[in-house]
Order: C-alpha cells, then structure tokens, then sequence
C-alpha cells in the first residue's frame, strides 16, 4: 500500500466527515479503553511501566551487541538471520527464500513491519499470492485496504460493512451480521490456505537474545499455524524487538497484552527456537529471521528520539488519542497511526513527507500517561515540530525543510514587536480597534474553530487603569 501522509489533512477532513467510520470509532475505542481499566489498576500500572520503561532502556543501550548475540543464538539454534538495511532488501531477501522454495502461496500472520515493507504487494507481483491470516487483516485484505489500527485492524468496520463484504467477495457466502457465523466462514477459508501455502510469514514481539529465541503473541491460532503448518517460515522484525534475557518477556507481555485489548494474557503466546528437529512431528523445516533497519538506526543514535525504539506496539496510545479516536487511523496516510504513529513514522519516511503529523495533537499527554513502556510522546511531537521548523541539520532526512519565508516572517516580526514594548502597545491597540473585523478574516485555520476576538482594551492597559485608580 503507498504511504501518503501528504495527504492528512485532506484526508482526516474527509473522515470527519463520515458519520459512520466516526461512530465505529467511537464505539471501539470506549470499549478497548474501558477493557484496559477493568484489567489495570493505577498502582500495578504504575510499578510494571517502571519496570517495562527500565527493561527495554537496559536493552537499548546495548542493541548492537544484543543483535549480535541474538544472531549467534539463533544461527546456533538453526534459525537463518538476515539484515535489511532498507523495505527494499527486506523484500528481496524474502521473494529470494521464496524462490528457493519455489513457492507460489504464502499465509501471513499478523505483522506491522511487513505492512511498513509493502510485501504483501512485492510478492503478488511475483508471483506469490500472500494471504493474511489474522481474522482483521483477512478482512481488510479482501476490502483493498491497510490496516486503520496496529492491534485490530478493520477496527473500523461495522459488522453490517464485514457482512456486506463476505457477502459480495466469497462464494456461496449469504448474508448474515452474526459475528460468530462470519468468524467461521472465514476460518474455514483459511484452514484450506494453511494446509497448501509453501511460506509462513510472521512478525515477531520480543527476540530473546540470550536464547535465540523469537516469541509471538496473538489470539487466533493463526499465528501458530503459519509458523508450523508451511515447510518454510519468515519471521520479519524490527531491529529495537530484541530484549536481552527471557526474564524480560513476562513483565512486557504482562503489560502488551492488558494495554492492548484488556486481556490479562493472550490465547496463544508462541516462543519458536528453530526449525523441525529429528524425531518431531510438526515444525517447518526451515526458520529465517529478517531483522529491518528502516530508519531505526537513525532514531537510536539520537538519545532523545531513541525512545520511540521502546513501543513495544499496543496501540493504547492510539485507543486513547482524541484525534485518532474521531479521525481513524487511515486518515493518516503511515502504516503506524495514531501517536506512535507521528512520532516514529519521521524516522521511516523522513520529516518533510510527514511534515502535518507532529502538528495533530492537543499535547493533552494522554497517550504518554497509558503507554507501558512509558514514551514520552508529547516532548517528542514538540521536539519534532522544532525540528521541523529549524535551519539546522536534523537527525532525519528532511529535517528543516518545512520552514516557510513567511511563517519564519511573521514569528520573527512577532518576536521583534515582543522586544520593543512601544510598538507591541501601538500594534495591540490596534488590533482592539479592528476587532470586529476578525470574523470576516480568510483563514483556514477557523474551518474547525471559533477565531478569539482581540480584547477591546489590552491586559497591559486594564492593569495600568487599575493601579492608577485611589
Ligand atoms: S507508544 Fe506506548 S502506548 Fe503507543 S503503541 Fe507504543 S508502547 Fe503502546
């Protein structure tokens, strides 16, 4: 799917204006947030974040030496580790195993990193027909469309619009909005994939490299089956995935799974060491492992920005946002929406493409106050709205070039009038005297607001009148 953040503005205009993705929206979100309360009390909440914050710091600051222990690990254990620097070579590096296995058929579990490298895509035109296994991603596959969430991705449609559409896409499919009936009919679909595909295609939540070994969390049993039932599997990850001990997965886990949709623990947690051994009954026969770079290097260098590597991708922050939660995540334009979204998506497709992102947020810090891992989200939006408007070279490409003459003309104009205090009062007072021109002003700015009226008389003048008066 092609990444238009260029876009966002146009399009959460448009998605503001469907009442009906709104409602969708609004109905979800309350439910996961309301979920997420009954499961996490402020005071456990409070002490397991500390722990999470600190564990995946811990891990951070040793990444490179991790990655390198995690590829011992793995390579020992039998599975085959391979870099990508760029979505490119990730995907090169896959059509080539699947080449290898002369395959034309691949299941997928769920897994954001191979929406971030368009694979599904890059294989069909190779000839590898890829289907998404997971029950949200099925559905928004046979919709034509990208995930609009990281944790639930058709979060955005009513049953109505997933009945309508089993209805029209599958054969013989009648029509009914019975949620438990459309979970079946695609089950049934997909048990038949996974008994022909030659690749299983997996995302993977924490690489433990003390052990080589690469855990999985979900709900279906997808995940399971892709990773066991084709002969090959491809587990696709970012680089930051990687924690230093076994130990640290509980307490992640503990908090992904409860942040994410309120579960205490999730249905199926798979921890993969290695391909099929002699003498086992069901394993693939080959495990690759394909660790992404896709900017995350640049990100870790920065110490600032090198908390954005934390997000362990619960979406929390996504179900609490006020602007996510009206908007949607496809208004977006990025595989990652929401507030992780905007502050990591910089580092993916460089600051000048999402250059709307960092500005659509109240800084009301309610992303920040729920996420596990304890990202400070707000100060990296206003870091990133800086960087933005700077001169200077940033960490990301493009950093810089959103300064606009007269944006930078009227601060620095603003600034000027700040420091020579006769002609700020002469400028207030005139701006008290052509108040009511105000709401005829053009301005897009008041498409969503009410323009404040200057005050007929300036602060600094009622208080000068009211320390003169006996
Ligand atoms: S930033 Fe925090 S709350 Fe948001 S997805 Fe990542 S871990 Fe979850």
């Amino acid at each position: 799917m092609q990444q238009q953040p260029q876009l966002f503005k146009d399009a959460s205009q448009h998605a503001l204006a469907d009442a009906t993705l709104r409602t969708n929206f609004r109905g979800a979100m309350d439910f996961l947030r309301n979920k997420r309360e009954r499961v996490l009390d402020d005071a456990e909440f409070s002490s397991l974040s500390a722990q999470c914050e600190a564990i995946k710091q811990r891990c951070l600051s040793q990444l490179p030496a991790l990655l390198e222990q995690l590829e011992t690990r793995c390579q020992a254990n039998g599975i085959q580790v391979h870099w990508a620097e760029t979505p490119a070579q990730a995907n090169e590096i896959i059509a080539a195993i699947a080449d290898g296995c002369n395959a034309t058929s691949a299941v997928k579990g769920k897994s954001m990193v191979t929406e971030e490298i368009g694979l599904n895509d890059y294989l069909g035109a190779r000839g590898v027909e890829c289907l998404e296994s997971d029950m949200g991603e099925f559905i928004v596959q046979m919709a034509h469309e990208p995930p609009s969430h990281i944790i639930m991705p058709a979060i955005h449609k009513s049953a109505a619009q997933i009945a309508r559409l089993f209805h029209e896409q599958l054969e013989g499919v009648d029509y009914t909005e019975d949620v438990d009936t459309l979970i079946g009919i695609g089950r049934s679909v997909l048990r038949g994939k996974f008994r022909h595909a030659h690749v299983g295609i997996s995302g993977v939540n924490f690489a433990v490299a003390e052990t080589g070994t690469l855990c999985l969390v979900e709900n279906e049993g997808n995940g399971r089956m892709c990773t066991t039932v084709p002969p090959v599997h491809i587990a696709v990850t970012g680089i930051e995935k990687v924690v230093q001990w076994l130990q640290d997965v509980p307490p992640l886990l503990s908090l992904l799974t409860r942040s994410a949709t309120g579960q205490p623990i999730t249905t199926y947690f798979n921890m993969i060491s290695g391909p099929r051994r002699p003498g086992e009954k069901d394993g693939p026969e080959q495990v690759h492992l394909v660790l992404l770079d896709n900017g995350r290097s640049n990100a870790f260098a920065d110490e600032q920005l090198r908390k954005t590597l934390q997000c362990i991708r619960c979406g929390a922050c996504m179900n609490h946002c006020p602007v996510y939660t009206r908007i949607g995540g496809h208004a977006y334009g990025t595989t990652y929406p929401g507030p992780i979204g905007k502050i990591i998506s910089p580092h993916l497709l460089g600051l000048d493409a999402t250059r709307d992102l960092p500005t659509a947020s109240s800084l009301c810090g309610a992303c920040e106050e729920v996420c596990p891992v304890r990202i400070p989200i707000p100060q990296l939006l206003q870091r990133l709205r800086a960087e933005y408007r700077s001169d200077e070279e940033g960490v990301m490409s493009g950093a810089g070039g959103g300064r606009s003459i007269l944006e930078a003309g009227v601060w620095a104009g603003w600034a000027w009038a700040c420091e020579h205090p006769g002609v700020y009062r002469l400028l207030t007072w005139i701006a008290g005297r052509m108040r009511s021109l105000v709401p005829w002003l053009p301005s897009a700015w008041k498409n969503g607001r009410t323009m404040p009226v200057p005050a007929a008389r300036s602060f600094h003048h009622r208080y000068q009148q009211r320390k003169s008066r006996p």
